[in-house]
């Protein structure tokens, strides 16, 4: 028998085998296009996932592009369309297929032609593999993820496309976590998603960056129109969200660039986003600031210098390291612990402070992993000191994008298993962000590294967020007064009060304080009174490297031994005399 012959006697059994053959791989899709007729046969598997009801069609595209996700149908029906008339083929092409209202898997497609003896093409079989639920999809409202918004901009850059991206922020929304919960959260997000997928009509691409944060990317669009844009999502936004009949009137701050220089990457767009939205929040009441019209060329020696940093924090870590900053017991002026204070070093930029890049490192994934390697970093050292002083502590800052993470947990209590130190020795600083929290989650999170006897302190109290309220809810060990109240607090009767309650408030409630900003003897002799666990400033050192901290420990030592010694021979002087006279 002939393999012709053989495979005509199964003429009968094609299907039944097909089907056998595509459903070994449960993640295996196939269609078969007869190219003659456009007749169109789907295996098994296809036929469930569309729920159609029958495996036969007459056009190759009927049915099958209902659920690909909005977004990608047009690439869908090009890639598709390409393939059959033999281009690409060996390439795949990816798209989003929905298996709910805001859920969608990730498909990825290839396709072949089969010819035959003349090599006129005959059919066309498409072959698609569901990835499922990946990384590259939110699973909250189905748009593609932060990943793939920087694979997609990369994608731009280097074909020279213009684009025009639009940043959207919800404001406030952790307050709708936390009255709510994350369930109703995640409704509005996906309500959030259908009005903004509404704006971006057939012209643009939604994403879903972290949080609450989207981007719009759009092909060709100029300033008045991404105006326009914005306005319509305002005004949905905030008019006509709806949840159970219910108004949720949602306010949103935004930032755009329009990309007309291709000599950048990714991570430099999300850059001029992030900062053309956070003045858009902070100065201009929500509007939409736009980034080619802000933004001088001091800033922009500026944003290439974060774009530098950022990229050492996600690679090599290499420019970064601690300072410390000595914190002082205001009973007797002793120096028992330290605050760790990143930088970043690298030349021709130099050192460069927190306050340059720390705000949009916490904007990044990134700091996870960074923040770790503080922690270690701190520990480390705090090491070294601890064979002479067993009892000094180490004070780290802790951004939201750690704490938030559910390792977060396992990996503090590892690296200080592995550093040896007591759990007493290590202090976490909450910073302002990590307010913007979830109560109830912060509450437990702090609840549990005090069960295992590391602290807990609230920085910059009396700042932002950080309000008697929420410290009245946060069971946190320590308050570090910011230095705002501290600046000019002779002169100022408000500032004297505040600090006044602040620490009476701790002491009622057993918790520790912290001054900062201690710049000289005068503010040191005038703050004394408020009796303040803690002192921390410019008068007891700047934050300086590790090897000069040492040094300034034991000169401190050495000063606090000659001024014991001196009091000891005063008062034996006092005493002697005394007797004398009596
Ligand atoms: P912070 O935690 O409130 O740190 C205190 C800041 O005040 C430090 O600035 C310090 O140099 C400065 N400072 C200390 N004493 C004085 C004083 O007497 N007078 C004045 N005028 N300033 C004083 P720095 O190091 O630039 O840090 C700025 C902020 O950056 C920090 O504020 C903290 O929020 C953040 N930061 C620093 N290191 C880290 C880190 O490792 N992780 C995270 N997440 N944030 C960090
Ligand atoms: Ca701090
Ligand atoms: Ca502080």
């Amino acid at each position: 028998m002939t393999e012709e012959q053989f495979w005509s006697g199964l003429g009968d059994y094609q299907e039944q085998i097909l089907n056998i053959i595509t459903n070994l791989s449960s993640k295996t899709y196939v269609g078969i296009v007869n190219l003659k007729n456009k007749q169109t046969w789907w295996s098994q598997r296809v036929v469930d996932f569309f729920g159609l009801e029958k495996n036969v069609f007459d056009y190759a595209m009927e049915k099958s592009t209902v659920k690909v996700h909005p977004d990608d149908r047009e690439k869908y029906l090009k890639g598709f369309s390409d393939r059959m008339q033999g281009k690409h083929l060996n390439e795949r092409f990816e798209y989003r297929l929905m298996t709910g209202k805001y859920t969608c898997s990730l498909f990825s497609a290839y396709g072949q032609i089969v010819r035959d003896e003349q090599g006129e093409p005959v059919l066309f079989v498409l072959v698609s593999e569901n990835h499922g639920i990946s990384d590259e999809i939110d699973s909250v409202t189905g748009l593609y993820s932060e990943e793939m918004f920087d694979e997609h901009i990369n994608d731009i850059i280097q074909r020279k496309v213009p684009a025009a991206i639009l940043k959207v922020g919800i404001e406030q929304f952790s307050r709708i976590n936390v009255l709510y919960g994350v369930e109703y959260a995640n409704r509005v997000l996906s309500e959030v998603t259908y009005l903004l997928r509404c704006a971006a009509a057939d012209q643009g691409f939604v994403y879903r960056l972290s949080g609450p944060k989207f981007a719009l990317v759009f092909k060709r669009k100029n300033k008045e129109q991404m105006q326009k844009v914005y306005h319509f999502i305002q005004d949905s936004l905030s008019d006509r969200l709806y949840i159970n009949d219910k108004k949720v009137p949602l306010r949103i701050a935004g930032g755009a660039f329009i990309l007309e220089n291709y000599a950048m990457d990714a991570i430099a767009v999300r850059s001029r986003l992030t900062y053309a939205m956070n003045h858009s929040r902070h100065k201009h009441h929500g509007e939409l600031v736009i980034y080619n019209d802000e933004i001088d060329s001091d800033m922009h020696d500026n944003l290439e210098l974060i774009s530098v940093i950022h990229r050492d924090a996600i690679e090599k870590r290499e420019g970064f390291f601690l300072c410390y900053q000595p914190i002082a017991d205001t009973k007797d002026g002793e120096i028992r612990g330290m605050e760790a204070l990143l930088r970043w070093k690298k030349e021709p930029y130099g050192v460069v402070p927190p306050g340059v890049f720390i705000e949009w490192l916490e904007e990044d994934p990134c700091i996870f992993d960074l923040g770790n390697w503080i922690i270690s970093q701190a520990l480390r050292d705090l090491k070294e000191i601890s064979k002479e002083k067993p009892d000094f502590f180490v004070n780290v800052n802790i951004s939201a994008g750690q704490i938030e993470r559910k390792e977060f947990r396992d990996t503090v209590l590892w690296l200080l298993k592995k550093s040896g130190l007591k759990p007493e020795q290590l202090c976490m600083e909450l910073t302002e962000r990590c307010r913007e929290l979830d109560v109830n989650f912060l509450k437990q999170e702090i609840d549990f590294f005090k069960s295992k006897g590391i602290k807990v302190a609230m920085d910059d109290f009396g700042t932002g967020n950080a309000s008697l309220a929420l410290a009245l809810d946060l069971p946190v060990d320590e308050l570090k007064i910011d230095m705002s109240f501290v600046r000019g607090i002779q002169e100022k009767p408000m500032k004297q009060a505040m600090v006044q309650s602040i620490v009476s408030f701790a002491q009622n409630t057993e918790k520790e304080t912290c001054i900062e900003g201690v710049e000289d003897k005068v503010l040191l002799d005038y703050l004394k009174k408020y009796h303040a666990t803690w002192h921390q400033g410019y008068y007891y050192s700047r934050p300086i490297p590790f090897n000069e901290f040492k040094t300034l420990l034991h000169d401190s030592e050495k000063k606090q031994t000659q001024l014991r010694r001196k009091l000891y021979e005063q008062s034996n002087h006092f005493r002697s005399n005394s007797l004398h006279w009596m």
